[in-house]
């Protein structure tokens, strides 16, 4: 049961060191992207979604056509597709949550 436990931990502590990683990658992207054409950030934050769908439907296809892949990984367009939308808006709204607190705070 302790194995498990550690398993868990690994696999944690691995998602997060890449949860990190694509954090930076995406914003270092997004900030370029900015400071290098003049787009406003939301239409450029639209581009990095495109750019995930864009990826998304590269990966899926290339599972769907070639099993050579060791991963496993079956996709499934709408349940795949709804869990990067509600990623997305996890992360969005904990954001809009804290700014709330903050004005709250103020009040
Ligand atoms: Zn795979």
């Amino acid at each position: 049961m302790q194995f498990k436990g550690e398993y868990k931990d690994v696999l944690e502590t691995r998602e997060a060191m890449a949860r990190e990683k694509m954090r930076h990658a995406v914003l270092c992207a997004f900030c370029h992207v900015v400071q290098t054409t003049g787009l406003k950030p939301m239409a450029v934050l639209g581009l990095a979604a495109s750019a995930i769908g864009a990826i998304y439907k590269d990966v899926a296809t290339a599972h769907i056509c070639n099993d050579d892949c060791p991963c496993g990984w079956e996709p499934q367009t709408d349940p795949d597709i709804e869990a990067l939308q509600r990623a997305i808006a996890m992360e969005a709204k904990q954001y809009t949550d804290l700014r709330w607190l903050k004005v709250a705070g103020k009040a």
